[in-house]
């Protein structure tokens, strides 16, 4: 019952707030015709993306985790002119996708996607000397706590840090968890807590993708 409220409620507020976007709409009827999983941030957490990144007026957006390019899509809509996202992912087929949706989109100028595991690919960012004033975290979450390394390592001074899936149905709080997901998400949190260089906070959502939440933060 809670899942339609909510999804009603999104509806409302898109239908308010989001004028009607023919390529995002598309991106998203590309995604699910091609079978991809229906994991992409929603349409108003899209633009979330879009204005933080306009809010700091970003030049270099890193995203970790593309799927079919929707959010980094949003993040090219968000930065400044001459502006660049590097966006990572594993996944061949997903890489394609994206890179078709983002060419259609009109952004192939403006987005880099980076096909391989990020682990091994953020090594090379940081060996080409690049440097990011936003980094959005949204791949698989075990490796959370290695991404917030490597983002401590690429961001620039005063970069806006955003994490997504941080609840995942309230999960996070289970200390016993087996999932190894939840596991990573409980050591990138036990980090935050020690962590000097961050100043972050955590806001649960609910929206048509159920119950989650975002880690948003400032890296000094
Ligand atoms: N940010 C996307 C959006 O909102 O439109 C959604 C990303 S989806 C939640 C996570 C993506 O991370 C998947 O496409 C998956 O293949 C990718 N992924 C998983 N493990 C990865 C890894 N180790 N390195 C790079 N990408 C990975």
């Amino acid at each position: 019952k809670n899942h339609s409220l909510w999804n009603n409620v999104d509806e409302y507020f898109e239908e308010k707030l989001l004028p009607e976007d023919k390529i995002l709409n598309q991106i998203l009827e590309n995604n699910q015709a091609a079978g991809l999983p229906q994991i992409d941030v929603a349409p108003l957490q899209g633009k979330l993306l879009y204005l933080l990144t306009k809010m700091k007026s970003a030049r270099q957006v890193l995203e970790i985790g593309t799927l079919g390019g929707y959010s980094s899509i949003w993040f090219a809509k968000g930065v400044t002119q001459n502006g660049k996202v590097v966006t990572l992912e594993a996944n061949q087929t997903h890489a394609e996708i994206a890179r078709k949706n983002i060419e259609n989109a009109g952004f192939k100028q403006t987005v880099q996607v980076l096909v391989g595991n990020a682990i091994d690919t953020l090594p090379t960012l940081e060996n080409a000397g690049e440097s990011f004033d936003v980094i959005f975290i949204d791949a698989d979450k075990q490796n959370n706590p290695k991404y917030l390394e490597w983002a401590l390592r690429l961001a620039n001074e005063g970069a806006l840090l955003i994490a997504d899936n941080v609840v995942r149905n309230g999960e996070v709080i289970d200390q016993k968890s087996e999932d190894e997901r939840i596991q990573g998400l409980r050591e990138f949190m036990n980090m935050l807590e020690n962590e000097e260089r961050i100043e972050s906070t955590a806001i649960q959502t609910v929206s048509s993708k159920g119950y989650d939440g975002f880690v948003i933060g400032i890296v000094k």
